[in-house]
C-alpha cells in the first residue's frame, strides 16, 4: 500500500522539545533557522540522531525525480522511500528580532553568514524574514526591519532561492514590494495572514507565490479557512510552525500535528487524503525548487 507522504512547509525543529518522526516515515519538511548555532545543530549529525531523519538539509542527489514545477508529472514511487523522514533548511533574519541594537551589534555578520549559505548552496530558502508590525515594540522597527528585507531580498535575487515570509499586521506593505518578489522563483507565505482576495492578487501581480496554513484552520479562523477552500490547490501548502500556534490548552504543537492540519484541508477541499497529499508533495517540492537543490555535505 502507498504510504501518504506529509509535506510540512514551516516548522522550528530546534526549538521543538519532542519532535518524532520515525524512521522511513514519509515526511518532509523545512525549517527554520535564525542563529549559526541554530543552523549548526540542524545541520549537523546531532539533529540526524535525534530524529531518526534520514537526512538533515545534504540531501545529495536523491532527490526525486519531478516534471516542472505545476506540471502534474507523476509521482516517483520507489525512489522516495529511501530518502524520508527529511529535513530542508531556510535559514532567515527574524522580523522579531530587529531593532536598532540588533543592526549595531549583529546585523552585518548575521547577513554574511546567511550570504555564505546562499553561495555554498546550505540552504534551499530564505526565511522567514518579513515583518512583524503586531505590537507597538515590534512596530517601532519598521524602518529597520524594511532594511533588513531588502538585503535578503536581494540575496534571494541574486542566489535564486525562494523567500519564507512571515508578516503580521503587514500584509499591506508586501504588495509595495510585488514588483521585487516577481523576480524570484517563489514566495511562501507562512502562515498566510490575508484574504482569499490578497492572496489572489498577489498572484495576479505575478508573484509565484505559494499560500502556508497551519493549525489557525483547526482553529476556525475564517479567512484561512476560505483560502484553503477556494484558493487554486497547486497554490496551497500546509505546516504546523511547530513548537509554535497551539491551539488552547496544548503546550507544544508537534511535527506530528501535521497530520491533523492536512485531514482538516481534506475535509475542506472533499477530496482523499491520498489524491491530496499527493497534489501537495508535488506543491512543496516545485515551492522549494526542491529538484534543483543538489547540495551535499
Ligand atoms: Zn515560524
Amino acid at each position: 500500500m502507498k504510504k501518504t507522504i506529509f509535506c510540512d512547509a514551516h516548522i522550528h525543529l530546534s526549538h521543538s522539545k519532542d519532535p518524532h518522526f520515525g524512521e522511513n516515515e514519509p515526511y518532509f519538511c523545512v525549517s527554520s533557522c535564525h542563529s549559526q548555532e541554530e543552523f549548526e545543530f540542524l545541520s549537523g549529525a546531532s539533529l540526524t540522531r535525534a530524529l531518526s531523519l534520514s537526512c538533515a538539509f545534504p540531501f545529495g542527489s536523491g532527490v526525486p525525480p519531478l516534471g516542472s514545477p505545476r506540471s502534474s508529472a507523476s509521482l516517483p514511487t520507489g525512489s522516495a522511500t529511501a530518502i524520508y523522514p527529511c529535513a530542508f533548511i531556510s535559514y532567515g533574519i527574524h522580523p522579531q528580532i530587529v531593532n536598532p541594537s540588533f543592526m549595531e551589534s549583529d546585523f552585518s555578520s548575521q547577513l554574511s553568514f546567511l550570504e555564505a549559505l546562499c553561495k555554498e548552496k546550505k540552504i534551499i530558502a530564505i526565511g522567514e524574514c518579513g515583518f512583524d508590525f503586531f505590537t507597538p515594540d515590534y512596530k517601532a522597527s519598521a524602518r529597520e526591519q524594511e532594511i533588513v528585507f531588502n538585503e535578503e531580498l536581494s540575496l534571494a535575487k541574486k542566489y535564486n532561492l525562494p523567500l519564507v515570509l512571515h508578516l503580521r499586521k503587514s500584509i499591506e506593505k508586501i504588495f509595495t514590494y510585488s514588483r521585487e518578489l516577481k523576480k524570484i522563483p517563489a514566495v511562501i507565505f507562512h502562515s498566510f495572514p490575508g484574504t482569499l482576495r490578497e492572496a489572489e492578487s498577489l498572484k495576479n501581480h505575478g508573484v509565484n507565490a505559494y499560500f502556508s496554513f497551519g493549525k489557525p484552520i483547526l482553529n476556525g479562523k475564517k479567512s484561512a479557512l476560505d483560502c484553503v477552500t477556494n484558493l487554486p490547490l497547486e497554490d496551497i501548502l500546509l505546516e504546523t510552525d511547530a513548537p509554535y500556534q497551539t491551539l488552547k490548552g496544548e503546550s507544544e504543537t508537534f511535527p506530528q500535528d501535521i497530520k491533523r492540519v492536512y485531514e482538516k484541508a481534506c475535509q475542506l477541499r472533499n477530496m482523499s487524503l491520498e489524491e491530496f497529499s499527493e497534489a501537495l508533495y508535488r506543491n512543496f517540492l516545485a515551492a522549494y525548487s526542491v529538484r534543483t537543490f543538489t547540495a551535499s555535505l
